[in-house]
């Protein structure tokens, strides 16, 4: 198996580097190898996605990233900005699968701004499409409004549009994820209003009939906005296009209210991925030692969950991070009275201990 590590900038590097420890420590053996990317693939090779880096990715079965950006390279040009490697990075390994999953440990429910009756032991799965519907359907700018009471002024317009194989693979990827979880999916919509998710529901329920063993469930996006605050734990798995999702999955990451502790991961159609934190550089606390590495460490389980097949193993890390919560060892970022505070490469120490 083999892993290309690109821990980025900012704080990436001193967390891929945890996460890295915890995959030493499995007792496997995996073929890691490191490439610049980011603000750091720019100062080494002048661009933020240098050719080796993009070979390495290609030829790997998955790939481990940190985080990229820094406000230092905010004057360079858009196509040399550090964002843009992840962009680059999707695109060419056809990632359009976003997995977000929202856990909140018990140990951490007053981190949340929701009763901890609500959201304890909360443990759900967003599955996001992430390269197609309005974000990207052609035609879309500013015109002359055609008809009705505003005729003539201007106006603006995208497209919604999603293609039945698109929607095919993405159904497929959060069946799969939920036959890996509770065996529940809740495919989200907007059926009653947009012919583009009417046609998503029918797809998504003939898809259905591949999974027999999942119980699929379908809601309107403005109940499952209003579900996700009021009772998020009747989730397992949630199934959406590109935009619902792009606003779901932000709902979801802070009903835990922690951002150093949320992973993901990005699919291509064979399950290959990139997995990374939810979170960016952190440029503020970058080298002190003091930023959470649970997010980098969680997207390795990930990674050995989706891409490599080793089921076991990511739940021997999910473990050992559940059980340095429960010893009460935290970083800064989810220090609360009472527990004990501890630097970033503390806490790998301590969940390589707890393995
Ligand atoms: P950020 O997520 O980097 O930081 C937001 C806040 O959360 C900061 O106060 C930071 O200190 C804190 N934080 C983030 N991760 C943490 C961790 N693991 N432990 C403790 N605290 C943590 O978002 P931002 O400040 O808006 O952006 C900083 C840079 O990151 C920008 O250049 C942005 O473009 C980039 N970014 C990159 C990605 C990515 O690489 N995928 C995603 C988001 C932002």
């Amino acid at each position: 198996m083999k892993i290309a590590i690109l821990p980025g900038d900012g704080i990436g590097p001193e967390i891929v580097s945890q996460a890295v420890k915890v995959l030493n420590a499995l007792g496997e053996t995996f073929e890691m190898e490191t490439a610049p990317v980011g603000g750091a693939g720019y100062e080494a090779k002048g661009h933020p996605l240098p050719e080796e880096t993009l070979a390495l990715a290609k030829a790997a079965d998955a790939v481990l990233f940190g985080a990229v950006g820094d406000w230092k390279y905010d004057t360079l040009e858009r196509p040399l900005r550090p964002e843009q490697a992840i962009l680059g990075l999707r695109k060419n390994l056809g990632l359009f699968g976003n997995l977000r999953p929202a856990i909140l440990y018990p140990e951490l429910a007053g981190a949340s701004t929701l009763k901890p009756e609500v959201v304890s032991g909360l443990d759900i799965l967003i599955v996001r499409e992430l390269t197609g519907d309005i974000y990207f359907g052609q035609p879309r700018g500013v015109r002359e409004c055609p008809d009705g009471p505003f005729k003539g002024q201007r106006e603006g317009f995208d497209t919604m549009r999603y293609a039945e194989g698109e929607i095919r693979r993405i159904a497929h990827v959060a069946f799969q994820a939920a036959q890996k979880r509770g065996k529940r999916l809740t495919s989200v919509d907007k059926a009653n209003v947009l012919e583009t998710f009417q046609f998503w529901k029918d797809i998504v329920t003939d898809v259905h009939r591949e999974y027999p063993d999942v119980a699929l469930d379908h809601m309107y996006v403005d109940n499952a906005a209003m579900q996700l605050v009021r009772a998020p734990k009747k989730f397992d798995v949630i199934v959406t296009g590109n935009m619902f999702g792009d606003i779901l999955s932000d709902a979801a990451a802070m009903l835990t209210g922690s951002i150093g502790m949320l992973p993901s991961a990005s699919l291509d159609a064979n399950n290959k991925g990139l997995y990374e934190p939810s979170h960016g550089s952190a440029p503020d606390i970058a080298g002190k030692g003091i930023a959470n590495p649970l997010a980098t460490i969680l997207s390795a389980a990930m990674m050995l969950r989706y891409s490599l097949n080793r089921a076991e193993q990511a739940d021997r890390i999910e473990s050992a991070v559940k059980k340095v919560l429960a010893q009460g060892l935290r970083t800064p970022d989810i220090y609360q009275e009472g527990t004990t505070k501890v630097g970033t490469a503390q806490m790998g120490d301590a969940v390589v201990a707890a393995l």
